[in-house]
């Protein structure tokens, strides 16, 4: 009878440890992600670059320049890969600029579309406030736009992009989202018309690096800002002026976090791709991820 005892301890002790393994409740003391995407920006670029905001999330945070794209090294594909935890050959959107797949997408979730971070959170939580603000129309069409509770184009238009930032930093002030994306189409912009690394992109920097901590400031001011993970993400670098190929300059972005929750001077080791950011994204709220998503978490950026 005391064996039979013993045993069940064991099996009990077991059970329990199983069910914490499998029980992943979120990135501890993180109630918002403020995720904010500079379309073009090389990794190899970020050193000589005069950004003192995104130098400090580094220094602060965890942080790779090394993530790579899926192939073209082209937008809409790699956005699409990071919001959809899939490369091309599953999600479909194969082209620099598609806004509906290229070729069937492998399943369709709930919404008609391949599921996305914003598919994955809406199950999670029908509660959560989920935005998406962006320069590029496209973007509006990758997201699972039937999930969030608001999103909206603004283009960069002559206002070079002061629009979106009072846009962005009104609705975090107003309404405290749990999970908030701001897209620029900088300095993509810039590297098709100088180059990459020239003085007008490398200037065009040191406006985003002030818009990042213009973004960060409006999370002070709502109150929010202790409790924010704050992720800074790109789809592609480039080289001369364009981008799509297979050079590294061409494919490796930074990939940041910074605040709640987050490691703090770590540069991630692990091996980061384009689509490990919805997984990553679900993995800091604890949400389930479809069986069909490949990409993996970055657990090694939190602590
Ligand atoms: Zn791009």
């Amino acid at each position: 009878m005391k064996r039979f005892f013993s045993l069940c301890c064991v099996a009990v002790a077991a059970a329990m440890m199983l069910s914490c393994q499998s029980e992943h409740k979120g990135v501890k003391g993180v109630k918002h992600v403020v995720m904010i995407g500079l379309d073009g920006l090389a990794g190899n670029t970020v050193e000589a670059a005069n950004m003192p905001t995104l130098k400090m999330m580094m220094a602060e945070g965890a942080w790779t320049l090394q993530a790579r794209s899926i192939l073209p090294s082209s937008s809409a594909c790699n956005w699409a890969s990071m919001y959809m935890g899939v490369g091309p050959e599953m999600h479909g959107y194969n082209t620099w600029g598609s806004r509906t797949p290229d070729f069937p997408s492998i399943e369709l979730g709930e919404n008609g579309i391949f599921p996305t971070m914003m598919t994955v959170l809406r199950r999670h939580n029908p509660e959560y406030n989920l935005c998406a603000f962006y320069e590029w129309p496209v973007i509006g069409d990758l997201i699972d736009n039937k999930a969030v509770t608001f999103h909206k184009n603004v283009p960069m238009g002559e206002s070079k992009s002061v629009d979106i930032v009072n846009a962005y930093t009104a609705y975090l002030k107003e309404h405290k989202p749990d999970f908030a994306m701001c897209i620029f189409d900088s300095p993509d912009v810039e590297g098709h018309g100088q180059g990459w690394g020239s003085e007008t992109y490398m200037s065009r920097l040191e406006v985003m690096d002030a818009y990042i901590a213009q973004i960060i400031e409006a999370t002070k001011e709502a109150g929010m800002y202790d409790e924010t993970l704050f992720m800074v993400v790109s789809d592609h670098g480039g080289i001369g002026t364009g981008h799509g190929s297979t050079s590294m300059s061409e494919m490796e972005a930074p990939l940041v976090f910074y605040g709640a929750g987050v490691k703090k001077g770590h540069q991630i080791q692990s091996s980061v791709v384009r689509y490990d950011t919805a997984p990553t994204i679900a993995y800091i709220f604890g949400a389930k991820t479809p069986d069909v998503w490949r990409g993996r978490p970055i657990v090694e950026a939190f602590e």
